[in-house]
């Protein structure tokens, strides 16, 4: 595939800003515990019994929130490699080009709308 080199940098700087995103969003509501690896933020706000509740459903917010920020953030990572490695809008499960509006709307997209739709 003849990949566009501007199209490429647009790609490219749109995956490093939210990557940027990403880790602020990360530091703010998880502990990092290794590379790529991020712990939901436990927060003490006392001992009382809503306070502990409270507690509780924040850390179960933070939980989800990092499961969903760690993914995306994996995926940025992964196509920010694929820019590197000039592999970048090929799709993972079939190799055809991904639709370049797609990569625009959803630059780390790793499957064409084809194979997406059939995982669905
Ligand atoms: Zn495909």
């Amino acid at each position: 595939m003849k990949t566009d080199a501007k199209f490429l940098e647009e790609r490219k700087q749109e995956l490093l800003k939210r990557r940027e995103e990403l880790l602020s969003e990360l530091k703010e509501d998880t502990v990092q515990v290794a590379d790529n690896d991020y712990s939901a933020k436990f927060v003490d706000l006392g001992e009382k019994e809503d306070e502990n509740a409270a507690e509780v459903a924040l850390f179960e917010k933070n939980l989800s929130l990092e499961k969903t920020l760690e993914v995306s953030l994996y995926n940025v990572n992964r196509a920010i490699k694929k820019i590197a490695d000039g592999k970048y809008g090929i799709c993972e499960k079939c190799g055809s080009a991904i639709n370049p509006d797609r990569l625009k709307a959803f630059p780390s997209a790793t499957a064409c709308m084809d194979c997406k739709r059939k995982a669905l």
